[in-house]
């Protein structure tokens, strides 16, 4: 006799279609996807600043069931990204399961269940909440004096106004990391300015990001799946150099660390300008910026590059510490996100009427990536310690999808009702992180969106294989199960 298993998955994301999709395979049907937005896509539906460009190439930047031959660019576009996840959702029949412009504030643990409670008011109940709320969702807004006094319009990237013109504008951009690398990239070339305004320099590895994937690729990974199969899968394992390069100092690190400093040496060649450009930290230390059109951008006419750091804004520009006043019409934001908030500002109570903000107090912290003693039956898919910075996050949402069926398979043999990870494995798990985190390149100081208000580093330090293995199937002795 099998039971029912109410599922609600939260987010519509790349890690909730990834759920989504895996539990359908698994036979689970009773889900809804709870999306805020009013699309699919997450960070993909939300970011839509020009440039925008996934660094990672295209053919390894796919899900494992839903890979396409089809990418117009080797590096895809963030609108080319979009349309791939909508035609998924479509292709699979997972439109059916979903339920946009609902927001969940609240969840509760009560009497064997999840309560459930949207924006609206309306109420949910489930046996299984799976929180596929992101990682770099919430904005990052700069306290910076005078800015709400700015003439002209303001824009964080994540919520671009398609309104707003650039073009013959004098546009300010702040913030170095991807994505103001990407905009000044992108606004230049019609902008009267692009002042960019950039407190740390980053170490930028050039690609040649511009190039269509070959008509010929198309076409032969269309006609030869097993092709297109086995050239996803020689991908994902190349990732596990990159995984050796960020995790372990070696000769491959340094020959990597070379090949940025070459990038900067190679393409700046006024000493002034590369001196500034220059960061005083290791390559690879943040999360590595990719582009093949930044320092050219940046050495044309009507662009400035602003080292001293913002002390104000006025009405009509912003002002440096050095003094000067740069006059601007728009100011751009990319000033990156909150990026420990995970399924926060959720109120989340768990059993015994423990929030996620008091199991949160030292910061975020789950069993690999998915479980959080204290909630039983919620789980999270690319949760804490999951930004991985060489292993594709689709292999890891994917991944932890079918951990999860494991439990939804039992609870719907009858086998158990509740399912809880203990606070000791999750402590060891969390020593062992802290552990394998220091010979990693991300621990070589650096102040980054890795680093939690606590010191730690909130990334996955382990390899493609460790991942596998420690999500293969759940370790019984690890969880409380009644
Ligand atoms: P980010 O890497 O966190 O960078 C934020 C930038 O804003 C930093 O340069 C920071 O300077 C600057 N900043 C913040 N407050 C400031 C202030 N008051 N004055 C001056 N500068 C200020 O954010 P992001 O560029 O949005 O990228 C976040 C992540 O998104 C990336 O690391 C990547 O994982 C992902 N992303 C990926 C792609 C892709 O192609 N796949 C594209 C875009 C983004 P400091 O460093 O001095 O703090």
């Amino acid at each position: 006799m099998t039971r029912r298993v109410r599922i609600v998955i939260i987010g519509a994301g790349m890690a909730g279609i990834a759920a989504a999709h895996t539990f359908r395979q698994a036979g689970f049907t009773d889900f809804t996807v709870v999306e805020k937005g009013s699309d699919v896509g997450g960070v993909w539906h939300w970011n839509r600043y020009p440039g925008l460009t996934c660094d990672v190439p295209s053919q390894i930047y796919q899900f494992g069931f839903a890979p396409n031959p089809a990418w117009s660019h080797l590096w895809a576009t963030g609108p080319d990204i979009q349309r791939y996840h909508r035609e998924i959702v479509d292709r699979f029949g997972l439109a059916a399961h979903l339920r946009l412009n609902t927001e969940i504030t609240a969840a509760r643990y009560q009497d064997g269940s999840w309560l459930l409670t949207t924006s609206g008011g309306d109420t949910m109940t489930a046996d299984f909440v799976v929180c596929a709320t992101g990682v770099l969702h919430h904005p990052f807004i700069p306290d910076i004096p005078g800015m709400d006094r700015f003439a002209g319009p303001v824009v964080h990237t994540a919520r671009w106004d398609p309104d707003i013109q650039t073009s013959g504008k004098r546009v300010a951009v702040i913030g170095t990391g991807s994505t103001g690398v990407q905009v000044v990239s992108a606004l230049q070339p019609e902008a009267a300015a692009v002042l960019h305004f950039a407190r740390s320099p980053q170490w930028i590895l050039w690609a040649p990001m511009w190039l269509r994937q070959p008509r010929a690729l198309t076409t032969a990974l269309r006609r030869w799946p097993a092709l297109h199969a086995f050239t996803f899968d020689r991908l994902q394992w190349m990732s596990n150099i990159l995984a050796d390069v960020v995790t372990t100092p070696s000769w491959r690190r340094r020959a990597v660390q070379a090949y940025a400093r070459l990038s900067l040496r190679a393409q700046i060649r006024d000493p002034h300008l590369r001196a500034t450009l220059t960061p005083d930290y290791q390559p690879l230390c943040k999360r590595q910026v990719v582009s093949g059109s930044y320092y050219r951008a940046i050495t044309r006419p009507n662009a400035l590059l602003v080292s001293d750091p913002i002390t104000e804004m006025t009405p009509t520009g912003v002002r440096t510490a050095d003094g000067a006043h740069h006059e601007v019409d728009v100011v751009v934001l990319a000033t990156g996100f909150h990026a420990h908030n995970y399924m926060r500002p959720m109120s989340i109570v768990g059993r015994d009427g423990i929030t996620l903000d008091e199991a949160w107090v030292k910061g975020p912290r789950a069993y690999r990536m998915t479980a959080i003693p204290g909630f039983p039956n919620l789980f999270t898919v690319l949760g804490p310690n999951s930004p991985t910075g060489s292993i594709p996050l689709q292999y890891s949402a994917e991944t932890t999808a079918r951990y999860i069926v494991a439990w939804l398979t039992r609870f719907r043999d009858g086998e158990i009702t509740e399912v809880e990870v203990t606070e000791e494995a999750t402590e060891e798990f969390n020593a062992a992180v802290a552990d394998a985190i220091g010979p990693t390149v991300w621990n070589t100081g650096c102040n980054s969106w890795y680093l939690t208000e606590a010191g730690t580093i909130d990334l996955w330090p382990f390899d493609r294989a460790t991942l596998t293995r420690m999500l293969a199937e759940p370790d019984p002795g690890h969880y409380r199960v009644s």
